[in-house]
């Protein structure tokens, strides 16, 4: 399997070839702006001294400030971080933010560490990186893994070394400089793109049936989004596995029982199925929206979707990929489909340079003008260039990147 990083290449190098970008210029854009590696010692409750390893991937700034988030997974490697920041630059430009991309993580199963321990752990990451981020170099936010406590304890870090400066980080607990809607925002984001993106094919969320991978940040807000508009569930799942309804999940109390119980087992409301039963269902939209590489050569052609959306990021291998352009699935892409996250840190980024608050139907409102804009231009391109949508937001995206880079010059 391709690693992330050469993942994302492919299909830059897709696209650069249509734009017929120039070798210098491509050379320029696939090379990372600076790799940070470090290592990250605590001392654990019992007395004990861990030490992990913690990244953050720089890969381009021509637009703006880098942006991206912060992972805490045990599968988080230089490589991985480095796919996940080239996302970044291309999911910034495809909507029209002013940042580049980055991505960040520590290589930690979080389930191991007490909060003490997690708390401890950020502080930590944050003394040997802080010179390298700030409001206006490098933004991160949360990710799998991280939470607007981890935001918090990162804020107040850097803030010991540079005085007030909310804007450091993004995705914060309202109640600390954060955004009404960020935590919502890229679940609400999947959701409204999801809506627009059935429309073009006559179709709505009442008249089709929804199988959704990944009952975390994501996952969750895509679901309860998807429903209020009137969607059928009829499948849900969490690492330990799935639950699948044909009359349809009631996601209120699915998530009131996740929320007591830590997990969905056991939930009633619907017949156990495992994760890869849940991608192979017979619902009109899959939406995965927990891991990476979920959907592979080994599994694309038994899928039985009519449409995929990538709330994840990178859960299609090229390889399926392919196979889905062949067997014509359309697929709404990662860096147009969970944009809808970093889009509400651009506003909490914009209120906390201004010390001014939006209420939450502004944010809602922003968003969803933001999400449309940015498909309905992305459609556009698809149609008159002929070329999936994947490939027409890379094309937006590259588009810009190198425009930027051209004004600006090296
Ligand atoms: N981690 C999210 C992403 O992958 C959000 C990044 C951000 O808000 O900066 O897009």
């Amino acid at each position: 399997m391709k690693s992330a990083f050469e993942a994302a290449q492919q299909y830059f190098e897709e696209a650069a070839s249509i734009m017929g970008l120039s070798d210098s210029m491509k050379d320029l854009l696939v090379t990372p702006e600076r790799e940070i590696k470090v290592q990250v010692p605590i001392r654990r409750d019992n007395g004990q001294i861990a030490t992990y390893i913690g990244y953050r991937m720089q890969h381009n700034s021509a637009r703006g400030p880098m942006k991206g988030g912060l992972r805490y997974h045990h599968e988080v490697n230089a490589d991985e971080v480095l796919g996940l920041a080239s996302l970044m630059t291309w999911k910034t430009a495809v909507v029209d933010i002013p940042y580049g991309g980055a991505k960040g993580g520590i290589s930690v199963d979080v389930r191991d560490l007490s909060v003490d321990e997690l708390e401890r752990l950020t502080r930590r990451f944050v003394d040997e990186i802080h010179d390298l981020f700030g409001p206006d170099k490098d933004i991160p936010a949360p990710d799998m893994g991280t939470s607007s406590q981890t935001m918090a304890w990162i804020m107040n870090q850097y803030q010991k070394f540079h005085g007030f400066a909310p804007a450091c980080v993004t995705g914060k607990p309202v109640d600390l400089y954060g955004a009404e809607g960020r935590e919502e925002a890229t679940g609400r984001g999947v959701s409204n793109l999801t809506l627009a993106f059935l429309r073009r094919f006559n179709r709505t969320a009442e008249n089709s049936t929804f199988a959704i991978q990944g009952f975390g940040n994501v996952g969750t807000y895509t679901a309860s989004c998807l429903q209020q508009a009137g969607a059928r569930i009829i499948a849900i799942s969490d690492v330990n596995g799935g639950l699948f309804n044909p009359a349809g999940i009631d996601i209120p109390a699915a998530l009131e029982y996740s929320a007591a119980q830590k997990t969905l087992q056991g939930f009633p409301g619907g017949t156990p199925i495992s994760n890869a039963e849940l991608l192979l269902l017979d619902a009109d939209v899959l939406i995965p929206a927990a891991l990476g590489n979920v959907l592979t050569a080994e599994n694309a052609h038994d899928v039985r979707a009519k449409f995929i959306v990538e709330a994840a990021n990178g859960p299609i291998t090229p390889e399926a990929d392919a196979i889905f352009r062949q067997r014509e699935i359309p697929v709404l892409p990662d860096i147009l489909a969970n944009a809808g996250g970093v889009t509400v840190s651009y506003f909490e980024w914009v209120q906390n340079q201004q010390y001014f608050r939006w209420d939450l139907s502004r944010v809602r409102e922003e968003l969803e003008k933001y999400m449309t804009r940015s498909f309905n231009r992305i459609w556009t391109i698809a149609v008159e260039k002929k070329v999936p949508l994947r490939t027409a937001a890379y094309l937006l995206a590259i588009g810009r990147v190198a425009r930027a880079t051209e004004l600006g010059g090296v």
